[in-house]
């Protein structure tokens, strides 16, 4: 059969009604542990010899239904689910890499996977750099003899510039390098790193894929069975699976991720448009903007500009933390893809573990205000921001 539109895989890939007793939704299977009919059956699981499941640490039904359905959605050969983003990040960087390794990354990443990085280098002998990557140059540069990892996030939070995901494979190949890409900002609806060469995509689940601000969780999915099954018994060991009943509530929030990324995508045009233009607001960050300098590798590789815009404002960090106080609707909170409207300041929130110098690096200042457009009316998305622009004490330029 013709393989489905991503629309009709996020509703029924890997769930299959008549091996559940029709069950049209998939049962969540809240148990830790499973019993074995006899002893030898229990031998045989644990051999491998049979491939039932034995406690939930281990693995779960409902778990394994939201693993395939991911894998399918980032063609990829099998998923695993963590129970936050964060231990999607580790368990990968603990699969891949052993003390004396170094791992490149991009110039900007999340705070925490930052700050793993750092504990990597600082008690466990693995050293990083990062890297812009603009250029193949740049990258060759960076990597070393020990290198095994390159590790990206485009958009690249928070200043949401872009990384050549091909551009970066090609280098990686060569090198025999793994590409692992954090696709959080995207969510399968809008990028596809494996399609484009990369061997590992991992997602904090918690953001689109979940999208309704109700599930810490994280999926990582490989091009390969051999790289899953390297991972397997590291997520064993450290522990770090989901529970069932948050891959119940991921399935329940993938069905709608189609309609809901269009959306979020067609809030944040507009939005976007309305910064632009407000005279308060010195630069957009938008992947969607068609004057962003990383607009064509947007084009290449994203089907939409996606629903997190950052901006700048003319400004001190107190005016701009100012303007946040003055938001009405729009709720002050990390995080990203839910339904509602969220802002932040990354220089003092996300990223405040980031040295200050390696933050203006990064580009992160203190006038940046990041924002996770939701699902509310655009206009009142607008209509609050206006309102807060217009009280603060920043002098109108
Ligand atoms: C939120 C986030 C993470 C961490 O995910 P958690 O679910 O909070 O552990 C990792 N990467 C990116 C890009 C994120 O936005």
């Amino acid at each position: 059969m013709k393989k489905k539109q991503i629309e009709t895989m996020l509703i029924h890939e890997g769930y299959e009604s008549s091996e559940y007793q029709g069950s049209l939704t998939p049962p969540l299977f809240q148990t830790s542990t499973f019993t074995f009919p006899t002893a030898q059956h229990g031998e045989q699981s644990f051999s491998g010899e049979s491939n039932g499941y034995i406690y939930s640490r281990l693995g779960n039904p409902t778990v394994h239904i939201l693993e395939e359905r991911m894998a399918t959605l980032e063609e990829g050969e099998a998923a695993l689910a963590f129970g936050s983003g964060m231990a999607a990040v580790s368990t990968t960087l603990f699969s891949l890499i052993r003390a004396g390794d170094h791992i490149v990354c991009s110039k900007g990443i999340y705070g925490c996977t930052f700050g793993l990085l750092e504990m990597l280098e600082n008690r466990f002998g693995v050293q990083h750099d990062f890297c812009n990557m603009s250029t193949e140059e740049e990258l060759y540069e960076v990597i070393q003899e020990n290198t095994k990892v390159i590790f990206i996030e485009t958009p690249i939070n928070p200043t949401m510039k872009l990384i050549d995901i091909e551009k970066v494979v090609a280098v990686a190949k060569k090198k025999n390098i793994i590409v692992v890409v954090d696709n959080t900002f995207c969510s399968p609806y809008l990028q596809n790193p494996l399609s484009l060469g990369c061997d590992i995509v991992l997602h904090s689940a918690t953001k689109y894929i979940g999208g309704h601000g109700d599930v810490i969780a994280g999926i990582v999915v490989c091009k390969t069975k051999e790289l899953a099954d390297a991972m397997l018994p590291v997520r064993k060991d450290t522990g770090g699976i989901m529970s069932p009943f948050d891959a119940w509530l991921l399935l329940r929030g993938l069905k709608t991720l189609a309609v809901r990324m269009e959306r979020h995508c067609d809030n944040a045009e507009k939005v976007f448009a309305f910064l632009h233009s407000h005279p308060i607001v010195k630069e957009v960050y938008y992947p969607g903007d068609s004057n962003h300098p990383d607009y064509y590798i947007s084009k290449k590789q994203m089907r939409k500009g996606g629903g997190v815009i950052a901006f700048t404002v003319h400004g001190s960090k107190e005016e701009t933390q100012e303007i946040l106080n003055h938001l009405k609707m729009i709720k002050i909170a990390v995080s990203l893809g839910d339904t509602e409207t969220l802002i932040q300041h990354p220089a003092t929130m996300t990223h405040s573990v980031v040295p200050k110098k390696l933050q203006q690096k990064m580009g992160i200042t203190d006038n940046m205000i990041r924002m996770s457009v939701g699902l509310e009316a655009w206009e009142d998305i607008v209509d609050d921001l206006q309102q807060a622009f217009a009280n603060t004490t920043i002098q109108k330029i």
